[in-house]
């Protein structure tokens, strides 16, 4: 992934807040890329504008080759399937099952049904929800909702997993297990990872680089162990 001089002013009541400020970073493949920094830095903007749920204000992003930047509304929507989103709140079905919302993703790709239960059933052994397949996400625990949620964002195969704040809501030990399940995807799929988080610990786990984010700018960037080795 490679980004260029990325900028996303907002505009509200004829205030301008400059959200992300001229950022430059590449990630390689199969990173796990964190992204730090206190509230209102500019990284969940900063994420949303890799798949342009946001529509940047300036600068250029390119994934495996692909200029995101440059593709047009209806380009977008088969773009998106190789860049899957994981969110704080899960933002999951309320009234569909477990299976039926993985399925969800591959039903609006057109994937046919027996891919279509194959996948959603190896995603249900990924992510170890065997045997849930039938409840709805009110009666799971937030760990097991983020499980779906990850599931369903890993659906359509995509080489780049976004996660805005993914464990938040989440208690240490809960955070954990999802933490490990990051991990496992990354090894056993070989995708790149970006993580946004307000937390050290969550960055010092399972990240092998970083970005702080200040005021939309990326203050300092690199392998995890260089950038936190002063205090
Ligand atoms: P973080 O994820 O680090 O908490 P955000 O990306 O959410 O930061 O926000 C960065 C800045 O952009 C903040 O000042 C925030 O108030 C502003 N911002 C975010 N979204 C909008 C929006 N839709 N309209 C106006 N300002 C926004
Ligand atoms: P958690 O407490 O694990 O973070 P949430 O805050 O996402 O979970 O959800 C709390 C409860 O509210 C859950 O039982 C969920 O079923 C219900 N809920 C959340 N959002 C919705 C929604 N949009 N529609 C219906 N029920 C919802």
């Amino acid at each position: 992934i490679s980004i260029e001089g990325l900028r996303k002013v907002f505009t509200a009541n004829k205030t301008e807040t400059t959200a992300v400020d001229d950022v430059t970073l590449s990630i390689k493949q199969g990173d796990i890329f964190g992204v730090i920094g206190y509230s209102g830095a500019g990284k969940s903007t900063f994420v949303r504008l890799l798949n342009r749920l946001e529509e940047p204000t300036g600068g250029k992003i390119f994934i495996r080759n692909q200029e995101i930047t440059a593709l047009k509304k209806n380009e977008l929507r088969l773009a998106r399937q190789d860049i899957g989103m994981v969110f704080q709140h899960f933002n999951l079905l309320w009234s569909r099952t477990v299976k039926e919302n993985i399925a969800f993703p591959l039903e609006i790709a057109g994937v046919e049904k027996e891919e279509r239960n194959q996948r959603v059933q190896s995603l249900i052994d990924l992510v170890g929800l065997s045997g849930k397949e039938a409840t709805y996400p009110s009666q799971l625990s937030g760990g097991q909702k983020q499980r779906v949620g990850i599931a369903r964002a890993l659906a359509n195969k995509p080489s780049v997993l976004l996660c805005d704040e993914a464990t938040s809501a989440l208690d240490p030990e809960t955070t954990n297990s999802i933490l490990d399940l990051l991990v496992d995807i990354n090894q056993q799929l070989g995708l790149t990872i970006i993580l946004i988080t307000h937390e050290m610990r969550v960055i010092r786990k399972i990240c092998n680089q970083v970005a702080v984010m200040e005021n939309g700018k990326v203050v300092e960037h690199g392998n995890v162990l260089d950038v936190f080795a002063h205090p």
